[in-house]
């Protein structure tokens, strides 16, 4: 069989088991699956491969990841112990190159939401917390492991399933199977793009900032030194900040045409004083940056709190503390001659879907894979990225497919087959 007659037979097989993809995706959404509650979705994900005769197994997230740079820290540890990600493989008869297919089965939680986790099917269109982020990217993801299998493709390098934990709160569970050296030779991150090819990410970092003064009585307060107002004074040069930053941001090729700024600095808590009679001793702040990937996180770190000495009175300058503990995830990207971006930009031309790369908003594990791996990585999912982690989470059934055949056909192209 040639290989366009063994891509037209899978990607028949993917559009045939349309309401087999809906059964499945409303399952998996059924599962309340937030964090530290993951395992009734990976239990599911397991019976489902393996009634498909693909052998699966959970891998145990990996507690020596805490000691790991990329390492993401929680505000409370969780309970690590019956936690783990699920790793299914197809084929490789080691002779061609390996794939990854990465999906994350943890979603943020329902919120007011309160039928989050009771799908809804409205023909073409199941709404649902996870549908599109990323339960919809994992059923496209297993239908393409399934399709291939049920056609018996003889891949020659080895596909990869993993389904993973923890993404939401930062990356914990890819980083755990890359440290455990689940790695291959390309990865496709299934987070949703509306099925555009997106070969870069932005970053995301956390701070936390504190400033202290001096309390007083509210009837000395000439006497005393507000943490509160030294806290303002440094909100307002981190908006400073943030003014440099964009300025100084390169026209990145990747993030042209974006109806946004993609690069913004965030104020988002403040906490300040104990009673209304005393002057404020101590103010926390925290917020977070975004960023296109034109500079290392640690430049920024770095670069953030000179500015805060740089630019603060006397004062502050003594008095700040501005800390990284939480979320730091870097910017990435891949260049656009790299052979796994031009084979799947191949695949979509083929599958008459626009071609065009461009750069994802906001950060997800597709990260881990060039940082912690040196592997290149696309992001590319089926969901819609307008309106996850809302109220009207959903996801088109058509477009669950579309991604099913992508990832089916760049298998097929980049592991490569071996005939008898
Ligand atoms: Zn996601």
């Amino acid at each position: 069989m040639s290989i366009s007659d063994m891509k037209k037979n899978v990607v028949d097989h993917i559009y045939a088991m349309k309401e087999h993809a809906a059964e499945v995706l409303m399952e998996l959404v059924r599962r309340p699956s937030v964090f530290g509650n993951e395992m009734g979705a990976v239990s599911f994900m397991k019976g489902t491969l393996d009634a498909a005769g693909l052998a699966s197994e959970i891998i145990p997230l990996n507690e020596s990841i805490k000691s790991h740079p990329e390492y993401t820290n929680y505000t409370e540890e969780p309970v690590w112990n019956g936690r783990g990600n699920l790793v299914c493989d197809y084929g490789g008869n080691g002779k061609g190159r390996s794939m990854i297919l990465n999906a994350h089965l943890d979603v943020v939680p329902g919120g007011t939401w309160t039928e989050a986790f009771e799908p809804m099917r409205d023909d073409n269109i199941i709404t649902g917390r996870g549908s599109s982020d990323d339960k919809g990217g994992a059923v496209a993801a297993y239908l393409a492991m399934k399709a291939l299998a049920d056609r018996k493709i003889p891949l020659s390098g080895r596909l990869s399933m993993h389904n993973v934990i923890d993404e939401e709160t930062g990356g914990n569970g890819t980083l755990s199977l890359l440290c455990d050296g689940y790695t291959a030779d390309a990865a496709i991150v299934t987070e949703c793009t509306d099925n555009v090819i997106c070969p870069s990410g932005c970053g995301a970092l956390w701070f936390q900032l504190t400033t202290t003064g001096t309390s007083t009585h509210t009837i000395d307060v000439d006497e005393g030194i507000s943490a509160l107002d030294k806290a303002n004074q440094a909100i307002s040069l981190l908006k400073d900040y943030e003014k440099y930053f964009v300025d100084h941001c390169a026209d990145h090729p990747y993030y042209r045409d974006l109806d946004h700024n993609p690069n913004q600095l965030c104020i988002s808590m403040i906490q300040a004083g104990v009673e209304p009679c005393m002057m404020p001793e101590c103010c926390n702040v925290e917020g977070g940056v975004e960023f296109v990937p034109y500079k290392d996180i640690e430049e920024i770190k770095k670069e953030m709190r000179q500015w805060l000495l740089d630019k603060s009175g006397p004062w502050l300058r003594d008095h700040f503390e501005l800390r990284f503990d939480k979320l730091h995830n870097a910017a990435y990207e891949i260049p656009p001659d790299d052979s796994f971006v031009t084979c799947i930009q191949s695949v979509v031309r083929d599958l008459g879907l626009p071609d065009e790369l461009k750069g994802r908003v906001s950060s997800c594990d597709s990260r881990l894979y060039p940082r912690v791996a040196h592997m290149p990585v696309i992001t590319l999912g089926p969901g819609m990225t307008k309106n996850i982690h809302t109220s009207h989470e959903k996801i088109r059934l058509s477009r669950l497919l579309k991604a099913a055949a992508i990832y089916a056909c760049t298998a097929i192209d980049w592991c490569g087959v071996t005939e008898k």
